[in-house]
């Protein structure tokens, strides 16, 4: 339902909470976090319930520059604290948020598990974080893992997703579900509706179906899911607040 991401010289976690309350007005029935950082592995918090009960157990360690948000609307598995985003891969590397519906999960499902995959949940979005595991070898660009993974999938998709080992980065994706990137100085925001971001920054570039972007603190890049490049300007949110 609602997707918040960070990436930049702060903490990321206060940015997240605050977004994903932005969010609730469209409705949830659960929401998580997840927060890495040079050499920090990957940090989770999610729970069945509302964001500020979320807030309530993230512990004022809970720190990382580069994170994820999402509150769920279920789909595929009933509203539970297993069923919340964000969901990680068996290794613990890789996180995901997913906002759409993953048409083909239960084919993918069954492969992966005959791979050797382990589910924790009945969501259909937990196919990808497996996915994306499976084709990340050694050295292995994220966006390169992404992309290969979403060339597997049926469905909509908004999503965003972090790698324990490339924390100066994080991947995100649409096809027939929102996502914005919010450009500000030295740092970067995501999110499923401006409304979670014009708070931080007005600079925005709304992301078309089927488009990918790597996200910096520096800065952006945009490309296809056949990995051609686009040219996004940005444009200026011009709301009251
Ligand atoms: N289909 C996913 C689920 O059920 C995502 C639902 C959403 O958009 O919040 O977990």
């Amino acid at each position: 339902c609602g997707i918040v991401a960070y990436i930049g010289p702060k903490d990321a976690t206060p940015f997240l909470l605050e977004g994903l309350q932005r969010l609730e007005y469209r409705g949830y029935d659960s929401a998580g976090v997840a927060v890495t950082g040079k050499g920090a592995g990957l940090k989770l918090r999610k729970a069945k319930g509302r964001v500020a009960d979320l807030a309530a157990t993230v512990p004022a360690r809970f720190k990382g520059s580069t994170g994820i948000g999402h509150t769920r609307w279920a789909t595929h598995g009933e509203p539970s604290d297993a069923n919340a985003h964000p969901h990680l891969d068996n290794a613990g590397r890789f996180a995901v948020v997913h906002n759409g519906i993953i048409e083909n999960a239960d084919q993918l499902r069954a492969r992966l598990t005959a791979e050797g995959a382990v589910f924790a949940s009945e969501t259909d979005t937990e196919v990808l974080v497996h996915l994306i595991a499976a084709h990340s070898a050694e050295g292995t660009d994220l966006e390169e893992a992404v992309r290969s993974s979403l060339a597997l999938v049926v469905g909509t998709y908004g999503i965003a997703v972090l790698d324990a080992e490339q924390p100066d980065r994080i991947v995100v994706a649409r096809n027939g579900s929102p996502i914005v990137l919010g450009i500000g100085e030295k740092e970067m925001f995501v999110a499923s509706d401006v409304a979670a971001l014009v708070r931080y920054t007005r600079q925005v570039v709304h992301l078309e179906d089927g488009e990918l972007a790597v996200i910096r603190a520096e800065g952006f890049r945009t490309f296809t899911e056949d990995a051609r490049p686009t040219t996004r300007q940005p444009s200026t949110v011009d709301w009251e607040i």
